[in-house]
């Protein structure tokens, strides 16, 4: 990827076919499937690309078994058509980028016969739908096989579980991944760049964003013939940007999540847990060397303190606890994450649980803005296809066929399952640094290897115990367009997600490297870790935990 400043000039200097505002799942569809048809395409993002709620999410690659079962429940064949499709998905992402995906078996206690039929009928209708894109067939396990695979679950009066496959994600990385295979492919992306403003030509269409660079302050226009707003829970902002006193359309929806240390008994399998005492599901899923469990549903609004509550995280573990032999406490807690759901409102009162997560393409016939709402990670390559064909029919041009569906993110070429060993030998670094660096970077783990072998300082850890080393934050910041030690330790390595702790301890370590690369001043190296370090040490307090480092400054 270009340099901000090189691509910024780029941006300033070209005119678009389209300008895709909002940088996440979404989005970066969107521009990669318009950029592969041949549009000129320019990917703006408010703030860092995948930094909302593309990177919260609970990571499944799913057609979402709760759907399938509020469809039943409600006869609501628009509820299923949505799970059809998903599943349809989840074979494409899986296959697009191997080294960012897996299938995950998810185990459902049962703790009647009549639960037990009930899920065992469910799963198999949710294998049927999957058709070929099944990735594994579910089935029904004793209570021995049970804690064989799961020796954490609580058997008193448990009758068996019922297990079933679906796919696993790094989210983040699959959108940076995105990104960088559409700038790879001609398209011009920028990141911490907020559209604030549209220019109109004299028939009221949208010709120019006026957009504010969040780093420099500076003001720049993005000229293109569309324009289309992907920008998830912050659409209804931009709707009314390009026509102001528009009707809003979407209701927001809080999840958060949080995550324990992975023991043993959690190594490989999920598991969901089907009734909360408010009719949620929580999954609890073993991600990157940690417990993911969520997620919480609750009516939320954009501009509510986006952070995981103590409340909420008392929630989470009252409900896994549950299910466990010896029980989680808050004090095990090493991070948590919260996002908004963009969910389309069909404009009644219904509840936030029971919106469906279908997307709508609308084209605002005044001024031409083309949004795309709701929809989720799974469906963003069929959001994206949608939302290409209405530009292509908005710029009057034929509609030419989708090219996504079997194209490989860039880390993927020559990626197999065996990759990783081939690095351990190679460059003489240990399995677990060799599968995290396939894992984050697919084949492009060689880059970042190479850069540790021209200086070998890059080979160290960043912190004792991660697999993670330091010549990933150089990588990220020269060729991911990394610009704040955020961008660093959250969406481009993980170790944020890992440990709240671990990230305050590596941030003076990455706001070094920041400074080296991009020519940072002492004091304004010092004042990027003090900000960092202050608001993970306030998002700690905020979720009920105890820093242990002292607060900087
Ligand atoms: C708790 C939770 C769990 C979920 N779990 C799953 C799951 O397991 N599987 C699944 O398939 N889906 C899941 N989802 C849904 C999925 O995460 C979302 O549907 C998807 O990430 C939305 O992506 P998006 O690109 O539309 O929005 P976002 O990721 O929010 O991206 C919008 C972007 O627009 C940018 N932006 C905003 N305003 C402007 C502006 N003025 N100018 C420029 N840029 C702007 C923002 O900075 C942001 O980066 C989950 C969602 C949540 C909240």
């Amino acid at each position: 990827m270009k340099s901000r400043s090189a691509a910024m000039e780029n941006i300033k200097s070209t005119t678009f076919d389209v300008c895709v505002i909002g940088g996440g799942a979404t989005g970066a569809g969107c521009a990669l499937d318009a950029e592969l048809r041949g549009l000129r395409t320019v990917l703006l993002d408010a703030a860092d690309f995948v930094s909302a709620t593309s990177s919260a999410s609970t990571k499944l690659v799913h057609g979402g078994v709760r759907y399938l079962q509020q469809s039943v429940a409600d006869c609501d064949l628009g509820q299923y058509r949505v799970v059809r499709r998903a599943l349809r998905e989840r074979k494409l992402m899986l296959n697009n980028a191997p080294f960012l995906t897996r299938p995950l078996e998810l185990l459902v206690p049962c703790f009647s016969h009549r639960d037990a039929y009930y899920f065992r009928a469910g799963l198999k209708l949710y294998d049927w739908i999957s058709g070929q894109g099944m990735l594994s067939p579910s089935r029904f396990l004793s209570v021995h096989e049970s804690t064989v695979r799961l020796p954490m679950l609580n058997t008193s009066g448990l009758v068996g579980t019922v297990a079933y496959t679906d796919g696993q994600f790094d989210d983040a990385r699959y959108g940076i991944a995105l990104v960088n295979t559409f700038v790879e492919n001609g398209g011009a992306a920028l990141n911490y760049s907020r559209v604030a403003g549209f220019a109109k030509t004299k028939d009221g269409k949208l010709c120019e964003a006026h957009v504010e660079d969040q780093l420099s302050e500076e003001r720049f226009t993005v000229r293109a013939k569309a324009f289309v707003n992907a920008t998830g829970p912050f659409s209804d902002q931009v709707r009314s940007l390009a026509n102001p006193g528009i009707h809003p359309r979407l209701r927001l929806s809080k999840g958060i999540h949080i995550l324990l240390p992975l023991e043993a008994a959690f190594r490989l399998d999920a598991m969901l847990i089907p009734t909360t005492d408010d009719g949620r599901v929580i999954f609890a899923i073993p991600w990157q060397g940690r417990l993911l469990v969520g997620t919480t549903d609750d009516e939320a609004a954009l501009d509510d303190e986006l952070a995981v509550k103590h409340e909420e995280v008392e929630y989470l573990l009252r409900h896994l606890n549950r299910y466990l032999r010896r029980p989680f406490s808050i004090d095990q807690v090493m991070s948590g994450i919260a996002g908004l759901r963009p969910l389309v409102s069909p404009g009644d009162a219904r509840n936030t649980k029971k919106l469906i997560r279908d997307h709508e393409v609308e084209v605002n016939q005044d001024s031409g803005l083309i949004s795309v709402l709701g929809g989720k990670w799974t469906t963003y390559r069929a959001m994206a296809e949608d939302t290409v064909n209405v530009v292509q029919q908005y710029l009057k041009s034929a509609v030419s066929p989708c090219k996504t569906q079997h194209f490989r993110l860039t880390g993927a070429e020559g990626y197999g399952p065996t990759f990783w060993h081939t690095l351990v030998p190679k460059f003489h670094i240990s399995p677990d640094t060799a599968q995290h660096l396939s894992e984050k970077f697919g084949t492009h783990a060689v880059e970042v290897l190479e850069l540790a072998r021209t200086d070998r300082h890059l080979a160290a850890s960043i912190v004792a115990g991660a697999p993670s080393i330091q010549a990933e934050i150089v990588y990220s910041i020269r060729y991911e367009m990394a610009a704040s030690i955020e961008d660093v330790l959250a969406r481009r390595i993980g170790l944020q997600w890992f440990s709240w702790n671990s990230a305050i301890a590596a941030a003076p370590l990455v706001g070094s490297y920041l400074a080296q690369e991009h020519g940072w001043m002492a004091g304004q190296t010092q004042q990027a870790v003090q900000e960092y370090t202050l608001k993970l040490t306030r998002t700690m307090r905020t979720a009920g935990l105890k820093p242990e480092q002292a607060l900087a400054g």
